[in-house]
């Protein structure tokens, strides 16, 4: 079963059209960027709900990078929950608690007060690790929402370890990119008891736009593999294509203009044309983890007995720029692949 909900507004009072914009009321925007619980507009009924604010449950978010931080923040600004953070980045930490979430201090003390649980880390061992942790201090009846994408044995195995502590393990990938965890617009696909989504859905819908029950633990990860197997096909063809234009000799903002308007279009295409043809290498999506997807679902394809065809090609592309030290820029780096062999730049 999927949803599309107003994202930005779960778990709130419904505000009134006159006090607000969209579905969400401004000035508590604002109010909360100026460390304030609550807008003070005096009719405004998140005012209200902001003053009577419950602390009804406590929701801990560990992992507060590139997507794990824009999400964290929208479901402080989204929910009337107490949220607890916890990442090695102080910076990180920073960045929600001036939103209004607390710092946790330790992984033990996350793990011990809070009923629901957030996790957003670069790989399964990173999860392993940090639910290994967790898991002898945490509450039976905790729900754990893995939001990492994640390999789906890694995840079968971590519900069935948490389940004889009373702890439910459910596997919630996102996809959309940094972008869309920023407006809260992200697609979550959830695998994992059906009645916990639907318990859990305004939580959820406070920092994604589109969410998506996909079945059983490790359902989730099979199509975030197989959604990522796509876009980074689409990317390394992308990078080849755009060479092609370069050493062709053709005016490469011409050759965007006609694909970004064209068939050739695609999400990949888009994230190389915003990123690596305009020389811009930091992360949105670190190229390491990149290969981590595509490895999982290369991986997930010889399970299964599925022909590798495309995905291994890209997969070694992805190797070859992992080879030239190229694993901690974005993704989109795989372009330098060709320009090194070839010795030419491709920039718009
Ligand atoms: P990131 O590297 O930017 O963030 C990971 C965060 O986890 C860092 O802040 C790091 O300090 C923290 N961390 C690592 N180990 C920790 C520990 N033991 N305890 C506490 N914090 C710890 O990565 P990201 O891009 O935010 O990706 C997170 C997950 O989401 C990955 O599984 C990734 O594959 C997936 N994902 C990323 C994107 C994207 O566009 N970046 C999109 C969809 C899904």
């Amino acid at each position: 079963m999927s949803a599309r909900r107003g994202g930005r507004n779960a778990g709130v009072a419904s505000p009134s059209p006159t006090a607000t914009t969209g579905t969400r009321c401004w000035r508590r925007r604002e109010a909360t960027r100026a460390g304030r619980l609550a807008c003070a507009a005096p009719r405004c009924p998140d005012a209200r709900q902001g003053n009577r604010r419950k602390r009804a449950m406590r929701i801990g978010f560990v992992g507060l990078g590139n997507m794990g931080g824009p999400m964290c923040r929208n479901l402080v600004q989204g929910v009337n929950h107490e949220v607890l953070v916890h990442d090695l980045n102080p910076e990180a930490v920073r960045a929600c608690t001036t939103l209004g979430a607390r710092e946790a201090g330790s992984l033990d003390a996350l793990a011990e007060g809070c009923e629901v649980i957030f996790t957003s880390l670069p790989t399964p061992r990173h999860v392993e690790a940090v639910v290994a942790e967790i898991a002898p201090r945490a509450r039976p009846g905790t729900v754990l929402f893995d939001l990492s994408t994640n390999s789906p044995a890694v995840v079968k195995r971590l519900q069935e370890a948490l389940a004889g502590r009373g702890i439910a393990f459910l596997d919630a990938p996102v996809t959309g990119g940094v972008a869309r965890a920023l407006d809260a617009s992200i697609v979550i696909m959830v695998g994992g008891e059906e009645a916990l989504f639907e318990q859990h859905r305004a939580i959820l819908a406070s920092f994604s736009g589109t969410q998506v029950h996909v079945g059983p633990v490790g359902s989730a990860s099979v199509a975030k593999l197989v959604n990522n197997m796509l876009v980074l096909c689409n990317m390394a063809v992308a990078a080849e294509g755009m060479m092609i234009g370069r050493m062709a000799g053709i005016d490469l903002g011409k050759l965007v203009e006609i694909i970004g308007n064209g068939s050739g279009d695609s999400f990949g295409f888009r994230g190389l044309q915003a990123r690596a043809l305009q020389g811009q290498f930091a992360p949105s999506f670190a190229l390491d983890l990149a290969h981590k997807d595509l490895a999982l679902a290369v991986e997930l394809a010889a399970e299964h007995g599925v022909p590798g065809l495309m995905a291994p090609q890209a997969l070694a592309l992805l190797r070859m720029a992992r080879g030239l030290g190229l694993g901690a820029e974005d993704t989109s780096a795989m372009l330098k692949v060709y320009e090194r062999i070839l010795g030419q730049e491709a920039r718009l």
